[in-house]
């Protein structure tokens, strides 16, 4: 068995839909990037390739290369998995630690962590999603940014 930590981190901004582990979610303001800036999805796909030893997603889809314009988090989860999963391992369990002053998110938690769990074929009770505010101060309590921190465990794949 091997353990991976993974943060992201994106900048809130208008004009841009709010998407956190593949749930848009009605917000003013929505995260900044190339990509979808879904932090929670780069955060897992992060902590899995930290656990296998397959370095970062920004070697693997780096900003400067079109291809990744636009890129769906849950897409790019599904090809970080599949690449853990070439090596030989599975996730075995992810937990996840949003952090966003608002909106607030606990009308979502169960569907985000439904999406992760079918990303990485888990069984829900295999996925948590916890959510913190920033208490009103420093970036995240500002409004400023959502961030995310994830933990993933896997395990060889005797079955490959
Ligand atoms: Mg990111």
């Amino acid at each position: 068995m091997r353990v991976g930590i993974g943060h992201d981190t994106h900048r809130l901004v208008e004009g841009r839909p709010l998407i956190l582990a593949g749930v848009t979610i009605p917000h003013p303001r929505g995260l900044m990037g190339h990509s979808d800036a879904d932090v929670v999805m780069h955060a897992v796909a992060d902590a899995l390739l930290g656990a296998a030893a397959l370095g970062d997603i920004g070697e693997h889809f780096p900003d400067t290369d079109p291809r990744w314009k636009g890129i769906a988090g849950r897409d790019l989860l599904a090809q970080v998995y599949e690449m853990v999963r070439s090596r030989g391992w599975v996730a075995v369990n992810i937990d996840v630690t949003i952090h966003a002053q608002s909106p607030k998110l606990s009308p979502y938690k169960q569907t985000m962590a439904a999406h992760l769990a079918e990303t990485l074929a888990l069984n829900l009770s295999d996925v948590n999603v916890k959510a913190k505010t920033g208490e009103g101060v420093g970036p995240v309590g500002l409004g400023e940014i959502i961030g995310c921190d994830a933990a993933a465990l896997i395990r060889a794949n005797q079955f490959d």
